[in-house]
């Protein structure tokens, strides 16, 4: 069965070659496009609270959340990474670093305890 990544990721692969891009995407410029759309994405909390921000620029933050989740897919495309493998052992890590017992409630850095 295809997964919903890899449907997803053929998706994007199908928009880009139709359109000849493939030559841009390689690792570097794909993490910079990474930060950037998240940085667009932080641009509409720009000199607002944060419920304000969700109001007002909704749409455009699920455009950025998209833009962001486009390269992500793109970046491990190119780089041969699992990422639902990745995701599950980067949530073992942080189950590692950050037990319940310990980090229950609190917003501290895994150092700080
Ligand atoms: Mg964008």
């Amino acid at each position: 069965m295809m997964s919903e990544l890899k449907l997803l990721t053929d998706k994007i692969l199908e928009f880009r070659n139709e359109r000849d891009w493939q030559k841009f995407h390689n690792p570097k410029d794909l993490a910079l496009s990474l930060s950037l759309e998240a940085s667009e994405l932080l641009e509409t909390f720009q000199w607002k609270k944060s419920e304000e921000a969700v109001d007002k620029n909704f749409d455009e933050m699920k455009d950025e959340l998209a833009d962001i989740f486009i390269y992500t897919l793109l970046f491990a495309n190119e780089t041969g990474i699992d990422l639902r493998k990745s995701v599950e052992q980067k949530l073992q890590k942080n189950n590692e670093k950050y037990p319940v017992e310990k980090a229950y409630g609190k917003n501290t850095k895994y150092t700080e305890f």
